[in-house]
This record gives structure tokens, sequence and C-alpha cells, in this order.
């Protein structure tokens, strides 16, 4: 039977025969089928997958060298546009909306040999951090289906996690793509801001969104990274730096060693007791290692949160301003005027938590309250930027846990939205300051669910980020 490793080994396989990409697709296809009820994926396309797969094992037989993701089979969050497919966010706004062009990550992953097998459920505009905010239902954690998955990117995370693609891209703005992750105990990486295109990737707060991997393995995550990142013609806002070649290098030693943590962090009172000491653990084995470990005050970490969601509300009553009902989107069918129109295109196209944001944004972006929240939260973001600063001259990274706790209970957070938005205490940090991170599957609670070590590398640092997540994970194995 097909089994699935690593890309390296699956190439292997590919080479000498052994397999080929047809069985690739028909396996996933069987698997996220047969997992349907997890309700990870809103379309699989599996003729075009195969036809794309017959194409690939064409290529092989020709003798020529494999592409870079010949055959690697990807799912994709329904926030990144695929030509002539449909793009919903999974919102009701915009259903049976169909992408007229490609995400500049989803034609890379394409001329790459990549075959993209479907499209994956997630938090409504990618707002939520349990999939419970989705136009199409929650997503249910494989692990045990009556935990959530994290989110938004949950469907993603559960479509790795359970052997249903070998690779998804999702997207991170304040942890969607490390916390899902962690929850599900696989590898979480987002990339630091501007290092991959966004173009095509449908906006909730754009000086954070960045799109990220899910894979089973750093190494995995280090392919893909190589091809989907780098300078785009279609976003003003990616870095003109040279892509390095992550798959060559991520199973070097790092010569940098250097690792600090925030002694703030590990003590909050949020934090699951278990994950403290497992991360006190580690701290002491990299000692071992030979790694310099340094507690470093955070005294700021109490404003990350808010400072958060300030910011992200403020550019979501902006970006999804477009949703009217003329522009883009669900439009009503009884409108007796103008304003009749849009006021019923965005109640009835728009879910509770992405109202709740848009009016949140809209407050603190308002006349009388601009200065005490929105530039109140610049001045924060940038103190946090130049703090980071600061920090990196002296360290290589810095650990910290992904989540305050492992997966809850579908049902059990949703009347408490701040409660929610606390959760994201150890993740929106990197998206504020625009760095690197990622979560790796290193550990296992007492009730059995998966949870993630989180570290984070100075901006595009993100060779030092893999060489040391990969020697962290050998460790553990
Ligand atoms: N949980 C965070 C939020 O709800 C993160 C979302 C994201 O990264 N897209 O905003």
């Amino acid at each position: 039977m097909f089994r699935f490793k690593t890309i390296k080994d699956y190439h292997n396989n590919l080479q000498s025969g052994q397999t080929t990409v047809v069985e690739a697709v028909r396996f996933f296809v069987e698997t996220a089928t047969s997992g349907a009820s997890l309700n990870a994926w809103l379309n699989i396309y599996e003729d075009e997958a195969l036809a794309t797969a017959k194409k690939l094992d064409e290529h092989i037989a020709t003798g020529e060298p494999l592409l870079p993701l010949h055959g690697v089979v990807v799912g994709l969050k329904d926030v990144i546009a695929y030509k002539y497919h449909p793009l919903s966010a999974a919102s009701k706004m915009l259903e049976n909306f169909h992408s007229i062009f490609d995400a500049t990550v989803v034609e890379k992953l394409q001329q790459a040999g990549a075959v993209i097998l479907g499209r994956q459920n997630c938090d409504e505009f990618a707002m939520g951090s349990n999939n419970e905010n989705s136009a199409y239902g929650p997503v249910k954690n494989g692990i045990d289906p009556t935990r959530v998955p994290g989110g938004s990117s949950g469907g993603s995370a559960v479509g790795v996690q359970m052997n249903h693609c070998m690779i998804s891209l999702g997207s991170d703005t304040g942890g969607s793509v490390r916390q899902p992750a962690d929850f599900c105990g696989i590898v979480g990486l987002k990339p630091s801001y501007g290092r991959i295109s966004r173009y095509g990737l449908t906006s909730y707060a754009s000086s954070f969104d960045q799109i990220g991997i899910f894979a089973k393995s750093v190494g995995d995550a280090a392919v893909v990274l190589e091809i989907i990142a780098g300078p785009d013609a279609f976003d003003s806002t990616v870095s003109q730096l040279p892509v390095p070649a992550y798959s060559a290098v991520v199973h070097e030693p790092t010569p940098k060693k250097r690792i600090a943590y925030f002694k703030e962090a590990l003590e909050h009172p949020s934090l699951d007791p278990e994950i403290r000491a497992a991360i006190y653990t580690s701290i002491d084995n990299l000692q071992k290692a030979g790694y310099t470990v340094d507690a470093v005050s955070f005294d700021m970490l109490d404003l990350v949160v808010p400072t958060y969601y300030v910011l992200t509300t403020a550019e979501a009553s902006s970006n999804l301003s477009r949703y009217d009902g003329v522009k883009f989107g669900h439009r009503s069918n009884d409108n007796k005027d103008l304003t009749a129109l849009y006021k019923n295109a965005r109640s009835e196209g728009f879910g509770k938590e992405v109202k709740r944001r848009i009016m949140l944004g809209t407050f603190v972006l308002s006349a009388g309250y601009f200065d005490a929240y929105f530039t109140k939260a610049q001045q924060i973001r940038k103190l946090l930027v130049d703090g980071a600063a600061q920090l990196f001259k002296n360290y290589d990274a810095i650990i910290l846990p992904t989540v305050p706790s492992p997966a809850f209970l579908i049902g059990d957070n949703t009347k408490d939205s701040v409660a929610m938005f606390l959760a994201d205490i150890y993740t929106v940090y990197a998206n504020l300051v625009g760095i690197p991170a990622i979560s790796i599957p290193l550990y296992k609670h007492s009730n059995g669910l998966p949870f993630g070590l989180q570290v984070m590398c100075a901006p595009y640092e993100e060779v030092t980020l893999l060489q040391l997540s990969t020697a962290i994970q050998k460790s553990y194995e």
C-alpha cells in the first residue's frame, strides 16, 4: 500500500518505479473521502488531480529529472485563489464565487509539479482559533473528533494530520498556521512577513497576513518554502531578497546557538502546567546540548493580544468593505433602496464573528477613538518591533509555547470571545513584529493530545529557523 514519509522518500520511490503519482493521488483521495466526517475539505478535485498525476507520470517515463515538487499532493485553504475554482473564505458572502486567476503560490506550486487536491475548510475570512466560524460547519480534530483542530486553518491542518494530502497551504495572521499545527501534532511554518507573495490570498489584515505551510516534517516545509517564496511583481510588500536553498541546507547543523525565552510567557497563569514543564525540560536539554538558553524579560506580553486585535480588526474593517453586494459578494433579493442593498448584503452574507470584528475595527478607527486605540496600538507595535531588533542582536532565536493549552472541546469556547482571543498570546507576537515562526510537534499531554514548541528567528532568518527546528526535532526522535 502507498505510504508517505517525506517528499524526498516519495521522490526516491517515484524514480525507482516503486510508486506512481497516480497511485499517490488515488491514496489521498481515498483517505480524504473516507475521512469526510471531519469536514476538512470543501471540494476534492479528483478528476483534475488524476489528470495532472498522469501527465507527471508520463514525464517520469521519459527519463527527465523530477521537478522539485513532482507529484506532491497539496491542499489549499479556502482563502487562496485557484483559477476557475470556488473561493469562498468559508463565508456565505462568497458562496458560488469562482476565482478567475491563480494566486502566485498556486502558480509556483503547479510549475514545480505539485498536484492540487482540493479546497480546505477554515474559519470565515480566517477569523478564529477553532474552525467553528465556518459557514460550512466546524472541522473536527482527527485525533479526537469531539475537539477542535484549531483555526483558522483547521481543515488544512487536519488534511496533513490525517494523511489526506502531503502538504497544505494555510494563512497565518495571528497564529492560524502554528496554532492548528500545535493542536493536530504536525509542523506549521509562518515565514517572515514579505517572504511569500500574498497575491491571490483573501485579505484579512494585510500588514499581518502571511501564507504558511503545514507539513509532517520540517524538511518538507523547507522544500515547499523554497518554491513558493520570493519576489513577485503582483505584491509590492514582498521582499526582494533572494531565496536561499532551504531544502539543501535544512539538515545542516546551525552554528547559531543563542536562544532566548520570555520568562513572563512561561510563568503566565493561562499556561497549562504540563506545557510549562515540557518547555522547561526542552530548555534543559538544549543547554545540555551546548546551546545558550537565557530567560529574557518581556514586560509587554499582556499588550500583544489587545494590540493585535485593535490593528487587525481595523485593517479587516477596511479590507472587507469591498463585500457590499455590488463590487463583490452576496446580494439579497429584497432591496427597497441602495442603502438596504448594502445593509442586507452584509447582514445576510457575513457570520457573527466577522461582523463583530468589522464593528470593532470601525470603532477603533472612528474619529473620536482613533488616537486612543488605533494610534496607541501602532505605537506599541513599533516598540515591539524595536524590542525584537534589540533582542536579535544578542540571540539567534526565541522559544515559546505555541498555545497555552491543548485542543479544547468543540463548543467550549464559543461563548467567550475574549477568552478565545487571549489564547492567541504566544502566536500574535511574530505577526506583530513580522518575524518567521514555526510550531514543531514535540510533546504529548497526559490527556493524549499533542502540543508543540514554537521557535522564532529574526526577519528573513528562515535558514536558522529551519536548521534549529530540525536539530530540535531530531533530538526528540
Ligand atoms: N486566532 C487569530 C484570530 O482569530 C488568528 C487568525 C489568523 O491567523 N488568521 O485572529
